[in-house]
C-alpha cells in the first residue's frame, strides 16, 4: 500500500493482503492510498494515482454523476457507511472502459473523513454472462429439440425444454415442465430403445436411441435422442441433457429402401449387379442365387464372364461397351448361363449402367428363357404336326373328290348297263308273245331279274355305307346253322358264274352251328365269292375253305383270277377303289370296303394275298364266342 496521507498509513498493510483493489480517496475526492491490485486493474502505477482525483478512473461521461455521488458520502459519514455493490464503468490508463463493482465505505480518522473504495473488476463476469446469454440463445435457436431433466430430484423432472423441443412436440413450456420425460411414449413404452434409454439414465451414462414418440395432437414420430449426463465436480450425475432429432423422414426413407431392397431380393428375376472394370459381382439377388445354385458369396469370387458361357472377355467387353460410354440405356441379348452344377439354361439378359460414386457399375437382369424356348419349340413341332394333318386331310379331301367323281361316273355306268338290258329283255318278252316262245321269255325275264337283282345290291351297299357311317349298323349275333348259310350263298352265285367257271364247297361243315351275325357271315361270303367269279375267267375253279376252332371262323375264298396289281394293293380296301386291271369290268369299289368295316366291328379281320395273272385269296376271321352280345 503505498500512501499520500500519512492518517490512513496504519492500514495500508492490511488493504495489501486483501484480493480486492481498494483506493482511499480524502474528502476532495483525491487519491490518498491505492494497493497494488487497484493500481494494477486501471493499468497505471500507484505512483501515477497518488494525488490524483478519482475521477481520472471514470470515463468523461460518468464523471460528474460520480462527483456528486461521491460527495453525498461525506455528508453523513454514519448513513453512508458500507454503501451496496454498483455496477459502473472505470477507464483504464489506456482509455479503455470496463465495468467494475463498486462499494463506497467512508471512515473518519482524527477528525479527517476518507471513503474506502472497494472496487473489482467485473470485465470476466460480464464476459462470462455474455457467453450464458450467447449459450442459452444457442440452445433455444438450435433446430435439436433439448430436454435439460433434473437427476437429483425425484422422477427426474423437466427443468428446461428449448424451441425447437416445443415446436417438435407440441407442447408449450409451462405443459412440460416438473413432468418426466416419458409422455413422449404415451402408452407405446414396449420399445428396444426406451428400454436401453432407461437403463442408461439409471447407471447414469450416455446413450443415443431411436424411439417412437408421440406429438401433443397424437401423431407418432421417430425420435433420435441422445441423453448426456451432466455431473458435478465430485462426479454426481445432477442433470440429463436429452437432445432430440425428429428422423421420421429418415426412418420412411430407410423404410422405403429396405422395401426396394426386399423387393430386389425377393424378385424371380435374375438381378446382378457388377463392376463394368473387374467385371465382378458387387451384389446378387436371392433369385439369381437361387436359379444359379451360387451363394452370394460364391457369386462375389466369380464374375459375369464365368457365368456366360460361350462368350470370350473380349466379346463380353465389345457388349459392355455402348454402356461405358453412354451411348445406349440398354442393351439385350439371348445367351447361356452356366448352374454352379454345369447345366446351362437359356437367358434373355437386360444390361444397363449405373454409377456409384468413380465406378460404373451393371446392372444384369436375366430371364430364364427355359420355358419360352420350350414353349416355342412345342409350338413348333405342334404346327409342324398339324400341318402334316392339315396336307393328310387335304390330301385325303383331294382323294375323296377324285373317288366321288370316278364313282358317280361308275354309277351312271353301273346302272345304265343293267338298265338298259332290263329295258331290252322287258321290250322282247312283250314281242314274244306266242305260247311256243315261253323258253325265250323265261331268259328275257331270267334277264330281268338279275339286274333288278345287281341293283338291288348296289343300292343295299350304299344303305350300308350309310348305317356304318353314323354307326346306326346293329349286329344279331344268333346260334345258325353255317352250311345252311353258306349253300345259300353258292346258290345265288351260281347264276353268275361265266362258262365253265365252278365254286368248290368247303368241307367239313355239315352240323356246325356257330354264334355270329348270320346276315353279316351271308354278306361278307358273297362279296368274296362275287368278286372271285367277276375277276376270274371262264373254266377255272374257286374254292371256298372254312376252318373253325374254339374261338373263331377262318373263311377264305381263293380263285385263279386276273389277282390284283402290286401297287393297288394297299388301297384295296379303301372305299370307291378298283384296281387299274378291272375298270373294263362292272363294279363300285364298295364291296370290300363295307366287308372291312363290318369283319373290324365284330372283332375280327380281313387280309388277301394276289399276284397278278394267278389270282388272289381274301381270308376273314371272326370271333364266335358264344358269350358275345349284340354290338
Ligand atoms: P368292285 O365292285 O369293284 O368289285 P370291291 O370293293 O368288291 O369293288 O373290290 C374292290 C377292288 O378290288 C375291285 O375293283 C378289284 O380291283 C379288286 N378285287 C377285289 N377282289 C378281287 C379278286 N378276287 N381278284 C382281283 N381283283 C379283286
Amino acid at each position: 500500500m503505498y500512501v499520500f496521507d500519512k492518517n490512513i498509513d496504519i492500514c495500508h498493510l492490511l488493504s495489501e493482503a486483501v484480493s480486492e483493489g481498494i483506493i482511499v480517496i480524502n474528502k476532495d475526492q483525491l487519491i490518498v492510498s491505492i494497493n497494488k491490485k487497484a493500481a494494477r486493474l486501471f493499468e497505471f502505477t500507484h505512483y501515477e494515482l497518488l494525488g490524483k482525483p478519482l475521477s481520472e478512473l471514470i470515463p468523461d461521461k460518468y464523471k460528474n454523476a460520480h462527483k456528486e455521488h461521491v460527495a453525498k458520502y461525506y455528508k453523513d459519514v454514519k448513513k453512508a457507511k458500507m454503501a451496496g455493490g454498483r455496477c459502473v464503468h472505470g477507464q483504464r490508463k489506456s482509455g479503455e472502459e470496463f465495468p467494475v463493482n463498486v462499494r463506497f465505505n467512508p471512515f473518519s480518522i482524527y477528525q479527517n473523513t476518507y471513503v474506502l473504495v472497494l472496487v473489482n473488476d467485473l470485465s470476466e463476469r460480464v464476459q462470462i454472462e455474455k457467453n450464458l446469454d450467447i449459450k442459452s440463445e444457442a440452445l433455444e435457436s438450435t433446430q435439436n429439440g433439448i430436454v435439460i431433466s433434473d437427476a437429483l430430484k425425484e422422477d427426474r423432472p423437466i427443468i428446461y425444454v428449448n424451441r425447437a423441443f416445443r415446436k417438435l412436440t407440441g407442447y408449450s413450456e409451462s405443459e412440460v415442465l416438473n413432468r418426466n420425460c416419458r409422455f413422449l411414449q404415451k402408452d407405446d413404452n414396449d420399445q428396444r430403445g426406451v428400454k436401453i434409454m432407461h437403463n442408461a439414465i439409471k447407471a447414469g451414462k450416455k446413450c443415443q436411441v431411436r424411439v417412437r414418440n408421440y406429438k401433443k395432437d397424437g401423431t407418432l414420430f421417430w425420435n433420435e435422442i441422445s441423453i448426456n449426463p451432466i455431473r458435478n465436480h465430485e462426479g454426481k450425475v445432477t442433470h440429463f441433457v436429452g437432445i432430440q432429432n425428429d428422423i421420421t423422414k429418415r426412418v420412411k426413407a430407410e423404410d422405403e429402401i429396405r422395401h426396394f431392397l426386399k423387393i430386389f431380393d425377393d424378385s424371380l428375376n435374375e438381378i446382378y449387379v457388377f463392376d463394368s472394370e473387374t467385371l465382378r459381382f458387387s451384389h446378387v439377388n436371392y433369385g439369381a442365387q437361387k436359379n444359379t445354385g451360387y451363394s452370394l458369396r460364391e457369386l462375389k469370387k466369380i464374375t459375369i464372364k464365368d457365368l456366360i458361357t460361350g462368350i470370350t472377355e473380349e466379346r463380353l467387353r465389345e457388349i459392355l461397351d455402348p454402356l461405358n460410354l453412354n451411348n445406349h440405356k440398354k442393351v439385350t441379348f439371348e445367351t447361356l448361363f452356366k448352374r454352379k452344377d454345369g447345366t446351362t439354361y437359356p437367358v434373355e439378359v437386360h444390361l444397363q449402367s449405373s454409377s456409384l460414386g468413380d465406378s460404373v457399375l451393371i446392372v444384369v437382369i436375366a430371364l430364364d428363357i427355359s420355358e419360352r424356348k420350350n414353349y416355342t419349340h412345342k409350338l413348333e413341332k405342334t404346327v409342324a404336326r398339324r400341318t402334316q394333318e392339315l396336307n393328310e386331310a387335304l390330301l385325303k379331301e383331294k382323294e375323296l373328290n377324285e373317288l366321288k367323281t370316278k364313282f358317280l361316273s361308275m354309277v351312271s355306268h353301273e346302272f345304265k348297263t343293267p338298265l338298259s338290258t332290263i329295258l331290252t329283255s322287258a321290250t322282247l318278252v312283250g314281242k314274244y308273245g306266242n305260247s311256243y316262245q315261253q323258253g325265250i321269255r323265261k331268259k328275257h325275264l331270267k334277264s330281268i331279274a338279275s339286274g333288278v337283282h345287281y341293283l338291288t345290291g348296289i343300292l343295299n351297299d350304299f344303305l350300308s355305307i350309310e348305317r356304318l357311317e353314323k354307326g346306326k349298323e346293329i349286329y344279331r349275333l344268333t346260334d345258325f346253322s353255317l352250311s345252311k348259310v353258306v349253300n345259300q350263298v353258292i346258290y345265288n352265285a351260281n347264276m353268275l358264274l361265266k362258262t365253265g367257271q365252278k365254286i368248290n364247297y368247303p368241307m367239313n361243315i355239315e352240323d356246325v352251328t356257330i354264334h355270329q351275325d348270320e346276315k353279316i357271315i351271308s354278306l361278307v361270303l358273297t362279296n368274296l365269292l362275287h368278286n372271285a367269279i367277276k375277276y376270274s375267267p371262264e373254266k377255272t375253279e374257286i374254292d371256298i375253305q372254312i376252318d373253325i376252332d374254339e374261338d373263331a371262323i377262318r373263311l377264305s375264298v381263293s380263285d385263279r383270277g386276273i389277282g390284283i396289281p402290286k401297287n393297288d394293293q394297299k388301297h384295296i380296301f379303301k372305299r370307291y377303289f378298283r384296281a387299274d386291271n378291272v375298270l373294263l369290268t362292272q363294279g363300285t369299289g364298295i364291296g370290300l370296303n363295307i366287308v372291312k368295316s363290318h369283319v373290324e366291328n365284330l372283332g375280327g379281320n380281313i387280309c388277301f394275298k394276289s399276284e397278278e395273272n394267278k389270282g388272289s385269296i381274301f381270308t376273314v376271321t371272326l370271333p364266335i364266342n358264344s358269350n358275345a352280345e349284340e354290338y
